[in-house]
């Protein structure tokens, strides 16, 4: 193997040179990490180290890819970032030992730790719980260190929610998203007291400006510039093929960055030619352009090839800059986009971090069912399925709106299993890992958590999916107008079911439901047509 080869040639010589082992897990790929920064604080005080002092450890394993049948494109994605990180920094000077483990990470790391005597390695804080508990019985031999590639700690998010566990039951977004635009300093009014910062423009969220569907005769998106896979890509996507053909989707077409300076490229094609209409078009859908103005740096991030806050800072960079022309990038979508990254994501990370246990089990409406087959093949002429997973096999990716309005959505008016259907998506998407994928999932994609992160469950019919992508339902055997007979939209006699179903629920929100107030105006005989509808939907979808 080219790689291994090459890689073996910067093992360590002599250990006794070796002052810091850094385990660098796969998302950890930053030189951010201040473990990898030559006589920093981490250092012995007094003590000076240089890189050649710094071993990184690297532990490919077989056993994570056998968990689950990961899409191809997220293993060699993973993979091969970490190959191409490992060579930069042995480029760089620091000693590296990349090891291949069929047994797992602690026993890679063991293995490793007997080899060259090493009493103990440092590592980044372990986002992914999984590998966490797995590394757990290495005890004092693992000395973990804040992890800096996220941007708020525990101790913002107590800040923000004070209250014991049991009263912190149901935390809001727009809370934590105003602390982290303070905390920050980003998008603030520069005339506003210190004490009391404004938010620039006046108003904190901007969402309401944010809901157009999408016409061709608007703006186009421009082409996402796919990255054509080196050799160390190649070798990888050949391993890939060899041990992982069964696992989901295509390879094909794999063109995800792997490094920092094609994940730069991809920031710099989003800021240049998509932030202008991210915000205005961030709830649409279409049947063709499966990307529209979406910036897919997500398995960027995570991975570590970017970090968050210079996503922040060349979004605010060219606000700043683009803001005197004629057609300047409106605020909207600044704050939109920035919503999102300093929000959302940092957001649902500590909601999973507090309620991990809850999340493995919580199932609020004891939905039950298989999901349909329809979310590994989408043959049964529904085309917006047809569109959205044709993406999600061919690239991992589909886009929020697509994931929780039409996936989750019909899995949820379906009656499906929330656990069953986080699987599918932690299998299925590049940027699915626990900590973002659960509470995503289980929380805002099904309300299977009982509203910790959301007010409401996201159900609706086909009517939202046709204003939000008139394209699909034009392209659809089934017609979004029908509710009732063979060949009406799926989506509503199941919506319509849903709400009747849990009439209950809706009436005890409280909150004035339009959709409840509508069911309650249908007769005995539109009530009982539905239920029957839905029942042969189910029927027809879920084999019963
Ligand atoms: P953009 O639309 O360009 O958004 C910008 C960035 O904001 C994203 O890159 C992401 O980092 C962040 N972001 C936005 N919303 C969220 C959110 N709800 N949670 C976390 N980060 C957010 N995101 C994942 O990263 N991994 C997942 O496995 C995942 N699963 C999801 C499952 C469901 C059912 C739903 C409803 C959402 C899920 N999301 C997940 C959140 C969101 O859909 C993706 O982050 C986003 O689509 C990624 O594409 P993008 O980079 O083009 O995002
Ligand atoms: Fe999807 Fe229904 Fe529209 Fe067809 S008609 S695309 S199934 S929402």
């Amino acid at each position: 193997m080219a790689f291994y080869r090459e890689i073996h040639k910067y093992k360590p010589q002599d250990t006794k040179s070796i002052k810091r082992w850094v385990f660098v897990l796969y998302d950890q790929l930053s030189w951010l990490n201040p473990l990898l920064t030559p006589s920093d604080s981490i250092a012995t005080p007094g003590d000076s180290i240089v890189r050649e002092e710094i071993c990184l450890v690297f532990i490919e394993t077989s056993a994570k890819p056998s968990k689950r049948s990961y899409h191809k494109q997220k293993l060699v994605m993973l993979l091969s970032s970490m190959r191409h990180f490992a060579l930069e920094a042995a480029e760089l000077g620091y000693s590296i030992i990349y090891h291949f483990d069929q047994v797992g990470y602690a026993n890679g790391l063991n293995s490793i730790a007997k080899l060259y005597q090493i009493s103990a390695f440092d590592c980044l804080e372990i986002q992914e719980y999984e590998v966490e508990d797995e590394l757990k019985n290495l005890g004092s031999k693992l000395i973990y260190h804040s992890n800096n590639l996220y941007l708020s700690s525990k101790e913002d998010f107590y800040e923000v929610f004070p209250d014991s566990k049991e009263a912190r039951k149901k935390y809001l977004q727009e809370k934590f998203y105003r602390y982290m635009r303070i905390k920050l300093n980003v998008l603030l009014d520069p005339n506003s007291p210190k004490t009391n910062p404004k938010p620039l423009g006046g108003k904190w969220n901007l969402d309401h400006e944010n809901r157009s569907n999408w016409k061709k005769s608007e703006s186009t998106p421009k082409p996402i510039p796919w990255i054509k896979p080196d050799s160390i890509t190649d070798e990888v996507i050949q391993l890939v093929e060899n041990k992982y053909a069964d696992h989901f989707g295509n390879l094909k077409d794999f063109g995800w960055p792997v490094n920092r300076s094609d994940a730069l490229i991809w920031l710099e094609h989003f800021v240049q030619h998509s932030l202008i209409n991210f915000g205005k078009y961030e709830d649409a859908m279409d049947f063709e352009e499966e990307y529209l103005f979406h910036s897919m740096l997500s398995p960027l991030i995570h991975l570590g090839l970017l970090h968050p806050l210079e996503v922040v800072h060349r979004v605010i960079e060219e606000y700043n800059k683009n803001h005197s022309i004629n057609d300047p990038i409106p605020l909207s979508s600044i704050e939109g986009f920035i919503r999102q990254i300093i929000g959302w994501r940092e957001y649902m990370r500590h909601v999973y971090q507090e309620n991990r246990e809850t999340y493995q089990s919580t199932n609020y409406f004891n939905f039950t069912s298989n999901l349909p087959d329809l979310y590994w093949n989408p043959d049964l002429g529904m085309a917006c399925f047809q569109s959205i997973i044709s993406t999600v096999l061919n690239r991992g990716y589909s886009h929020h709106i697509t994931r929780l309005m039409v996936l989750s959505n019909f899995a949820n008016l379906l009656g499906v299993d929330p656990h069953r259907l986080n699987d599918w998506f932690w299998i299925a998407y590049v940027d699915a890992f626990e900590w973002v994928v659960t509470p995503n999932v289980v929380g805002m994609g099904t309300y299977a958590d009982g509203g910790i992160c959301s007010t409401k469950p996201y159900v609706a019919s086909a009517n939202y999916i046709k204003k939000m992508a008139p394209s699909y339902c034009k392209n659809c055997k089934y017609d979004a107008t029908e509710l009732l007979g063979d060949t009406a939209c799926p989506f509503n006699a199941l919506y319509w079911n849903f709400i009747g179903e849990n009439e209950e629920f809706y009436s005890y929100s409280g909150r004035t439901d339009f959709a409840l107030a509508n069911w309650k105006t249908f007769t005995d005989e539109k009530k009982s047509q539905i239920r029957q509808q839905a029942s042969a939907i189910r029927k027809k979808f879920l084999n019963q």
